[in-house]
Parts: C-alpha cells; sequence; structure tokens
C-alpha cells in the first residue's frame, strides 16, 4: 500500500466528502523511547489509513505528539489499536467534539518523524524525559496548592499567563519555553529542592518535559497538573470544585483565549484600561501579538501604533515596497513586547509574583 498521500486539495475535499464520515478531533502525546521512530511512523500510517483517520502527527525517539480526526464510528476500533501498542496503553485521548471549526479540520493523514515531538530546543540527551513528575487531578491540584508551603509555577509564556493564571502562582516573565528552563532553576526553585513544587501549563505537554527536566536536576517532589489548564477547567467544573483559575486560558487558534473566569485581570496595552483580547497587529510587516481593548481596536484599526496603521492603510504595492528587505523576525520572535506599547513591560523584568491586587 501507499505509505503518502498525494492528493492536492481539492481532491481530497472531495474524497472526504464522498466519504461521508462524521469525525471527531483527538490529541494525545506521550513521551517515550521509540527505537525506530520511522518503523512505527509506517506501522501508525497503516492502520490508521484503513480507519480513515486524518490529522497530523509527529514521531521522534522521544515520543508522539498527535492531533487527529477520527470517525465516529470507528472509534471504539480506533482506541483498543491504540492502546495495544505498549507505550500508548491507557493515554489521555482530549477529545473535542464541540469546537466550530471548518467541516474538515484536516485533510488527509500526514505523519512525520522528527528530532523531537515539540519544538522547544532542550538538549535532552542529558535526561530521560520518561521520568516525569507525579500527575495531579483537579481535586489533587487544589488541595496541594492550598498548602502555603508548596510553590505553584506557570510555565507558559508571559504573555500567556499576562490574561489568566491560577491564584497564587509565579508567572516567570519569560518569551520562551526553552529560556524558562533554565532561567525558573536560577530564580525560583534554587534551594527548594525539598519543597512541593507544582507547574502547570495549557495542555500539559510542556510539563511533562519540565517535570522530568527538573527531576533529573535533583528536585524531589515535582508535581504537574494532568491535561494542564484545559482539562482542569472541564473537570474542576464538571466536579463541582473550586476552581483557581482566574480570567482567560490563551490558546494559539484563533480564539487566542478561552475564557475561564469572570476576571479582566490584564490591561489594554495601548490605553491601560481592563481588557484581555490579543490582536493580531494587521500591518503585515509588524504582527505584533498584544492586548488591546475595544475602543483602541476602533481607533487603531487593529494595529499596535499610529506607524502600523499609517502603513496599514496605504495600498498593498506600497507597502510592499516598504517591506522590501526589512526584517520582521524579531516582533513576530518578541510578541507582546514593542516601544510602541506604553502598558507593557518592553524589558524582561523575569518574575512577577501574583498578588492577586487587581480581583480584590
Ligand atoms: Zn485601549
Ligand atoms: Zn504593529
Amino acid at each position: 500500500m501507499q505509505l503518502w498521500n498525494k492528493l492536492n486539495k481539492e481532491e481530497l475535499e472531495l474524497q472526504l466528502r464522498d466519504i461521508g464520515h462524521e469525525y471527531v478531533t483527538i490529541s494525545f502525546y506521550t513521551y517515550a523511547k521509540i527505537a525506530n521512530p520511522s518503523l512505527f511512523r509506517d506501522h501508525l500510517f497503516v492502520m490508521w489509513s484503513k480507519l480513515d483517520v486524518v490529522g497530523r502527527t509527529y514521531i521522534a525517539h522521544e515520543g508522539i505528539n498527535s492531533q487527529i480526526a477520527v470517525p465516529t464510528k470507528v472509534l471504539p476500533e480506533f482506541r483498543e489499536q491504540l492502546y495495544s501498542i505498549d507505550f500508548l496503553n491507557g493515554v489521555r485521548l482530549n477529545y473535542a467534539f464541540d469546537e466550530a471549526e471548518a467541516e474538515f479540520p484536516f485533510l488527509k493523514l500526514k505523519i512525520k518523524v522528527r528530532n523531537k515531538i515539540l519544538a522547544d530546543g532542550l538538549n535532552d540527551e542529558t535526561f530521560d524525559v520518561t521520568k516525569k513528575g507525579i500527575h495531579l487531578n483537579a481535586e489533587e491540584f487544589n488541595k496541594l496548592t492550598d498548602d502555603p508551603g508548596t510553590m505553584l509555577i506557570d510555565f507558559r509564556n508571559h504573555y500567556e499567563s499576562e490574561v489568566g493564571h491560577f491564584k497564587g502562582a509565579i508567572l516567570p516573565d519569560v518569551d520562551t519555553f526553552r529560556d524558562s528552563l533554565p532561567h525558573i532553576e536560577e530564580t525560583i526553585l534554587k534551594g527548594n529542592e525539598n519543597k512541593n513544587i507544582v507547574m502547570y501549563c495549557t495542555g500539559g505537554i510542556r510539563c511533562e518535559k519540565a517535570s522530568a527536566y527538573f527531576k533529573y536536576k535533583g528536585f524531589k517532589n515535582v508535581h504537574q497538573l494532568e491535561g494542564g489548564i484545559i482539562k482542569y477547567a472541564h473537570d474542576a467544573k464538571k466536579q463541582g470544585l473550586e476552581n483557581k483559575f482566574i480570567g482567560k486560558n490563551f490558546v494559539f487558534d484563533e480564539r487566542r483565549g478561552e475564557r475561564i473566569s469572570d476576571d479582566i485581570i490584564s490591561v489594554c496595552h495601548q490605553c491601560g484600561e481592563p481588557a484581555d483580547t490579543h490582536t493580531n497587529c494587521l500591518n503585515n510587516a509588524c504582527h505584533l501579538l498584544f492586548i488591546q481593548c475595544d475602543g483602541c481596536k476602533d481607533s487603531f484599526e487593529n494595529c499596535c501604533s499610529k506607524e502600523c496603521q499609517e502603513i496599514h492603510n496605504l495600498p498593498e504595492e506600497k507597502q510592499k515596497e516598504l517591506r522590501k528587505g526589512l526584517d520582521n523576525s524579531n516582533q513576530i520572535f518578541k510578541k507582546g513586547r514593542s516601544k510602541h506599547l506604553k502598558f507593557k513591560s518592553n524589558k524582561e523584568k523575569h518574575i512577577s509574583l501574583d498578588t492577586n491586587k487587581k480581583n480584590k
């Protein structure tokens, strides 16, 4: 059988329409030691092709990271086959039944072998990513974080924790996950080797690795919120537990954030009024990600500054001319930092302790 899809977009859409399945979107990941990723890749490809699974999956020596759509009617079979693979037996599957997405979120099955399942730039030859921290469910998380001796740390980037985070969490002001680990070790954790450490991130995958890293570094009581904020919010609600998360959970899709509590804990980066909606500056040479209130959205026309607004309003030809030879990668990387934004810190101050003032 063919091990790669070679059809174009239109052909693929027609094919999916023809097949006429109802799909459920599933994501899962796990760190494990995979001796021969290519072989495993082909095995999965054959298995999933037969079930008409579509979506994208990365496989590396360190594990698997998968976002796929599975035809609803083969779901039991899919699960059974997946769990028959040793290191995937019992892996947590995240289902998205109700997301208003495109008709076909994925057009074909893509399984790629990569060096890493998460592009984080960590050198993990030095430590064992499968020796991770203790997983906490929502209830256990609430209990452990009630203890004032517990150190609760947000492992996301500054623009994520800015709009929402757990009460009492330490919020490292970092731009990338790669930078955050040594930084957190130096400035927060050093000397606390015997304390209870609880870490969390959006969906749990960053903590899988971070917890293994800190255990390797000699920290004894490393815990992580299983399934991240996404699962916590869902479970806390379902089980009637106290919700310790305030504000919005930043997500990397069109919505930019999922509201979890009614608190608005951040301010518009342009006027300082309470706001927690991220905007991508409309100037194609900028695309800065920043927080903008509705008022500023109107007056700046979705741009981060008057300069960008002026450029955005030029004819496209003129804009192209201006962009020629300009390197804008800096601003895309520096999400949410720019000298134009009066109400956002420009230099990395790195640590801010949540004193929860705005909510009192
Ligand atoms: Zn504003
Ligand atoms: Zn801009």
